[in-house]
């Protein structure tokens, strides 16, 4: 007998069934043409993407940022009552009848600045010298400005009558102690940061700025400032302008370098990025070209949904949620206006959902057409635009180039996107369009 025989098998076999395989959620349904209206998409990317969670930070750090809490004074402002003026702290009942042809003479018994306190209380018949922001001595009930004075050391000559409470800026009369100055979801501006350091706060509750990693695929990229060595080449614009309306969106941005159409660097890449991430954007090879490697490798990573979009340009379109995390990625085409205008529809709407801060889709203005314009029915059609604003404030909007994706001179020329939607194939020159105002949120 054997000394070691192979033990013979009484366990079965676990039995493998197709069910388990994790997938993204069903994705909105094709139109007639095989087409996902571009809505649906946005909604379903919307859909898959969650706020981030709430982080302290420095209040500094926060501005933009939405707050994750509510936030109520525990100090009334100003703090305690103060003189608005430099000048004299005196009774106000001391200066009855004083004008200039009879002036009230005060002693001068001391002198307090900002950041100083009486060392005793006003009384009867004396002044104390009193600067911007000094706390107002016990006793005083007004002050009166130099202007009002001979500006005396040791007597002061007060040339006017004062009433009670002038130039005081009384404790409480902007904020009192409990009131609530902001809530939940509230976006930090500048004025805001300077509130919460007024009542003595350094640290608030808010989503953090997302960080976005962005990175352009494609063997024909140079980097800007390195000489094109071949005439096949072009410089990466993408990435840049991906990363620079990510910023202005308000993200913390990562550029990566570029990276060939090599399926292993490609996958290397993503795989390395995923975490520092909380949202990925690559441009390039998402179409359907034999080296569109984006779209055929990222299967491989994660789940992914790539579909093509009725809208023009930016059709072909990418989404994963990628590695174990599930990092949202978004994979855009590789023509720059394509790119841009994905970036509008897409990109832009997901960034403010992680930060909290909507409205994630940006509000349409009207502009009245100054030419008539020509659109592809059943496609939402994007055409950059260049919009004036007359004296009423009235907009006027002109076509800026024509439809082609690679037009990046004209898309830096416009401050518009014309929104042509599906069931418009032609504008007449005098009617009212929809458009997205590049330069206002
Ligand atoms: P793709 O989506 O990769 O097929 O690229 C479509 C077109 O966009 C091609 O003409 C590319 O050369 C161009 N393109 C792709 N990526 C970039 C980029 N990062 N910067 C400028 N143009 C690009
Ligand atoms: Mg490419």
């Amino acid at each position: 007998m054997a000394l070691f025989s192979r033990r013979k098998k009484t366990i079965e076999e676990p039995i493998v069934t197709e069910t388990d395989v994790e997938t993204l959620p069903e994705p909105p349904a094709d139109g007639l043409d095989g087409l996902r209206p571009m809505e649906a998409h946005r909604d379903y990317l919307l859909s898959l993407v969650e706020e981030l969670p709430p982080f302290g930070q420095q209040i500094l750090d926060a501005l933009d940022l939405s707050l994750c809490e509510d936030v109520i004074s525990t100090v009334d402002l100003p703090g305690f009552d103060n003189s608005a003026m430099d000048g004299y702290a005196v009774q106000a009942a001391d200066l009855e009848g004083a004008s200039d042809d009879d002036p009230v003479v005060l002693a001068v018994v001391g002198e307090v600045a900002a950041g100083q306190s009486a060392v005793h209380s006003l009384s009867p018949g004396t002044a104390m010298k009193i600067m911007t922001g000094a706390p107002l001595p016990p006793g005083a009930d007004a002050v009166v400005p130099y202007e009002d004075t001979d500006r005396g050391t040791d007597d002061v000559l007060v040339y006017t009558t004062a009433t009670e409470g002038q130039h005081i800026r009384r404790q409480g009369e902007d904020l009192e102690a409990g009131t609530p100055i902001f809530a939940d979801g509230d976006q930090l501006q500048a004025r805001s940061i300077g509130l919460l350091a007024a009542i003595g706060l350094d640290k608030v509750m808010v989503r953090p700025r997302p960080r976005v990693v962005v990175i352009a695929t494609g063997s024909e990229l140079v980097e800007p400032g390195t000489p094109l060595a071949r005439a096949d080449q072009i410089y990466d614009s993408n990435s840049y302008m991906l990363a620079a309306a990510a910023k202005e969106t308000g993200a913390q941005v990562f550029r990566v370098g570029l990276v060939s159409d090599d399926p292993e660097v490609v996958k290397q890449v993503i795989n390395d990025q995923l975490i520092r991430a909380d949202l990925i954007i690559t441009s390039g090879g998402v179409s359907e070209g034999d080296h569109d490697v984006v779209k055929a490798v990222l299967p491989e990573l994660g789940l992914t949904d790539f579909c093509k979009v009725a809208m023009q340009p930016g059709k072909p379109q990418g989404f994963g949620l990628i590695g174990d995390d599930k990092v949202p990625m978004i994979m855009l085409p590789g023509n720059p206006v394509s790119s841009f205008v994905s970036f509008e529809a897409f990109v832009r709407p997901v960034i403010r959902k992680l930060m909290g801060n909507p409205p994630y889709v940006r509000t349409a203005q009207v502009a009245t057409a100054a030419e008539d314009i020509e659109s592809i029915k059943g496609k939402r059609q994007f055409a950059r635009g260049w919009v004036t604003t007359d004296d009423e404030g009235q907009r006027t909007v002109e076509l800026v180039g024509g439809h082609g994706s690679h037009l990046i001179g004209d898309l830096a020329r416009s401050n518009a996107l014309v929104i042509l939607d599906e069931e418009t194939d032609r504008v007449a020159a005098g009617s009212v369009v929809p458009i997205w105002l590049l330069t206002e949120d």
